[in-house]
Parts: structure tokens; C-alpha cells; sequence
């Protein structure tokens, strides 16, 4: 049988042709992973969600009992939905030396320089092994990763390093903030606004809440603590949505709001988030309760990405440096699946091509000269792993 041999490029026109929106199924794009694999031997595990539409795939080529490299990646990408493209964003186009197409760099390009090596990782025996690790939902709030860190996680020899390939431009990112999710629902008592007094108005009690919220997050903004290697240098709290009220002569009896707090590594989400929540049941809810005792907060955790912070001292922070050519790290305030590997006690790094500043966007690209790059990196992985156990 001939087996498919794919430059990177052809990897990504591959790769971004499967509609993988996360809000759909990524099945069709892992079977043709899986197909490939097989192609060349390689046995993969996939880790379905309870839709059974999506899946994590993860497969090692090399030795399953040396500690080896985690190549991570996820497959969905964001909507297009709403934006102007000048293109099929689901056909790779070029044009100057850039790539454009949906997921080009966030983040099917990392994913394709990764698979496009595997015939050079398979010709000669590898003293490690590499793991490849592609989930699905990672812009619903990083959700696949979590089973599949675990899986990886719990195998019986633990990886050395973690690369998650987000796009850094290739820099390498030793830590991020994490995320905490929170939604609120109040829960109030309705009646004719003239009245008011004799009636629980959600809305009016949510706003004391969001209210309460923003001075948590100035307090913090102000007083910290304080890591000064991110942009802000501080754990961030902040509301996103809220939606309440039908009429303006009915009083409403419900609101409900969305709160995220964004932690350095230092700090502890869910001690931040406490402390809003006791301000509703100690403050507000009494209030509330007397009026109408049914009446009251409920919250609920929504989603969440573990910060993550490697010391730079890391020998495999030293290894990531050498492989990308650079010498210096850096950390991000963005989120990505790294806090998941790095709680699983694997030490990880970020470092992708293409940069963030084109991610989300219509006409999302990718230059040539960092699928290049990107190349090299895995080059010299593979030259690294066939030396070095
Ligand atoms: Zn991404």
C-alpha cells in the first residue's frame, strides 16, 4: 500500500477542509488522523464525549515505555459565522506567502507540521517517543483536554515535557493565567412595578452583586498580589453577559450573569469567587428571603483552565529554548490547555506557529515562514529523540 505523504502545507489544506467548528462534529477530521496513522503503523486511542459526535485522539510513535514528548493540539476551531472573508474559509488559500483559511494558525498549523513528520519520525527507530494529543472543544472552554490530559496522565511511564502548539510565533511560553467560570442566577419575586417594595427585583439584586464584584476586582487591581511577568500584572475579575427583565412595569424575577475571574498562578480562583458568593448569602439573600423565602442566588461552575507556570530553571524549558532556536521565555495572560497537562504533573510549554493576533479572525492566517519554522523545531525533536533516551 502507499502510504500518503503530505508536505506541511498539504497537511494544513488537509487539515482546515474539515469543518471542525466546535459547535460541530470533529469526528471526519480524527478518522482521516487515524487512517494516516494507521498507515504507518501507528495504533490510536480515541476519547469520545458522551455525544459520542466528538473525540481526543492520542497515539505514541516510538518506544510507549521511555517518558516521551507530548505534541498537543486541539482541533475545533472557532465559528465564521458573522465575519466577512474574502474566502472559502474552509479552503486553504495563498496568497503572499501566507496561508489563509480557518484554524491556519489557531491551531491546525501546529497540528500539520506535526503530522507531516511522522514518515521521518518512523524511518529510523526513536529513543523516546513522541504523543500526539488532538482534542476537540478547546474553544468551548478547553473540555476535551481534560480526559485526555488524564488518560496521558495516568499512563504507566509519564512524559518528560508537553508542547502545547498555540500559536506564540514560536516563542516560548512558560506560564499563563487560569481560568475560573461562574454563572449566577437570581432567583426573584415577581409583581406590577408600582408594586416594587413588596416584590424581590432579580435584576436589582444581581446588579448589587456585579457591583460587589468590580470592587473585589479593584481591591485586587490595586492591592494584589502582584506577578509582574503578566499584562495586567494581577488576577482579573470581570462580568461578560447579563441578561434579566421582560417589561419595564413588571418587576423581573430573574437575572442572570456570567462572571470569569482570569488568576496568576499564586492566587486561588475559587477562594476569589467564594468571597462574591458569601457576599450574596450573608448580604443580599437575607434581604431577599424576607420578602420571598423562595427567592436567592444559585451558582454554578461553568468551565475552567488551571493556570500553569514552569520554572525557567526547567531542563526541559532549556530543551524547548534549543529546539525553537530562541533564548528567552515568556508568559501570556491567554488560556490554553497547558494548565490541564501541567496538573497532571507533566511539565509543559507553549510554543506554536502563527500568532495570536490573527486567531479568531476573518482571513485568519498563517505566514509560510512560520510553518518553516515550525519544521525545524520538529526536526530537531526528532534528531533530539533518536539520540537521546
Ligand atoms: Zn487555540
Amino acid at each position: 500500500m502507499t502510504k500518503t505523504v503530505l508536505s506541511s502545507q498539504e497537511m494544513l489544506a488537509k487539515l482546515v477542509s474539515f469543518d471542525t467548528t466546535s459547535v460541530k462534529t470533529n469526528l471526519e477530521l480524527i478518522h482521516w488522523v487515524q487512517d494516516y496513522l494507521d498507515e504507518y503503523g501507528i495504533k490510536s486511542t480515541l476519547i469520545h464525549d458522551e455525544t459520542k459526535n466528538k473525540a481526543n485522539l492520542h497515539a505514541i510513535v516510538g518506544p510507549a515505555d521511555k517518558p516521551g514528548v507530548v505534541l498537543s493540539g486541539h482541533t475545533d476551531v472557532v465559528p465564521v459565522e458573522g465575519q466577512a472573508w474574502d474566502s472559502d474559509p474552509f479552503k486553504l488559500r495563498e496568497q503572499n506567502e501566507m496561508l489563509y483559511a480557518r484554524g491556519t494558525c489557531d491551531m491546525k498549523g501546529f497540528i500539520a507540521v506535526a503530522l507531516s513528520k511522522l514518515p521521518e519520525m518512523v524511518k529510523k527507530p526513536l529513543k523516546s517517543p513522541i504523543h500526539f494529543a488532538f482534542s476537540y472543544d478547546e474553544e468551548l472552554g478547553c473540555l476535551g483536554a481534560h480526559s485526555l490530559a488524564e488518560f496521558i496522565g495516568k499512563m504507566p511511564v509519564k512524559p518528560k515535557l508537553c508542547v502545547v502548539g498555540e500559536p506564540t510565533s514560536m516563542k516560548t511560553i512558560t506560564g499563563h493565567k487560569g481560568i475560573c467560570d461562574l454563572e449566577c442566577t437570581v432567583h426573584g419575586k415577581e409583581s406590577h412595578s408600582s408594586l416594587a417594595p413588596y416584590a424581590v427585583n432579580a435584576v436589582e439584586y444581581a446588579a448589587e452583586l456585579v457591583a460587589y464584584a468590580k470592587s473585589v476586582a479593584r481591591r485586587i487591581g490595586n492591592e494584589g498580589p502582584f506577578n509582574k511577568q503578566f499584562d495586567p500584572p494581577f488576577t482579573t475579575v470581570h462580568v461578560g453577559i447579563m441578561k434579566g427583565g421582560t417589561a419595564l412595569n413588571i418587576v423581573p424575577n430573574r437575572c442572570e450573569f456570567s462572571l470569569e475571574v482570569r488568576n496568576i498562578p499564586e492566587v486561588d480562583p475559587e477562594q476569589i469567587i467564594e468571597e462574591i458568593r458569601q457576599y450574596a448569602f450573608k448580604n443580599l439573600e437575607p434581604r431577599m428571603k424576607d420578602i420571598d423565602p423562595k427567592s436567592g442566588f444559585e451558582f454554578k461552575y461553568t468551565a475552567g483552565v488551571h493556570s500553569f507556570d514552569i520554572a525557567n530553571d526547567n531542563p526541559m524549558v532549556d530543551l524547548v529554548l534549543s529546539l525553537s532556536g530562541a533564548n528567552s521565555t515568556e508568559k501570556v495572560s491567554f488560556a490554553t490547555e497547558a494548565g490541564i497537562f501541567a496538573h497532571q504533573g507533566i511539565p509543559t510549554v507553549v510554543c506554536g506557529p502563527g500568532s495570536i493576533a490573527q486567531a479568531h479572525k476573518p482571513n485568519e492566517f498563517i505566514a509560510k515562514e512560520q510553518l518553516v519554522k515550525c519544521e525545524n523545531f520538529m526536526d530537531r525533536l526528532v534528531d533530539k529523540l533518536r539520540t537521546a533516551a
